[in-house]
């Protein structure tokens, strides 16, 4: 059985584009056209690399939910 999906944003005005999240998690992250991180998908798989990338971001610019009910899952501290 494969794991529920969650929901991964990235807050544009916050990030500054340090890449290290694209490098940590790239099947979930990526840098778009404007240099800033984006999920490569609203929804994805959870995944040690995107909880390894929501809590190493600098500017704490990305959260991973629960689609279901908001749940903060990463970074939690
Ligand atoms: S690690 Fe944070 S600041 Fe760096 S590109 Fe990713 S979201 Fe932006």
């Amino acid at each position: 059985m494969s794991a529920a999906p969650v929901a991964v944003t990235v807050d544009q005005a916050r990030c500054i584009g340090s890449g290290l999240c694209a490098r940590t998690a790239p099947d979930a992250l990526t840098l778009a056209p404007n240099g800033r991180a984006t999920p490569v998908h609203p929804t994805t798989a959870p995944s040690d690399d995107l909880t390894e990338a929501a809590e190493m971001c600098p500017v704490e610019a990305i959260a991973v939910r629960n689609p279901t009910t908001g749940e903060l899952l990463a970074p939690v501290w």
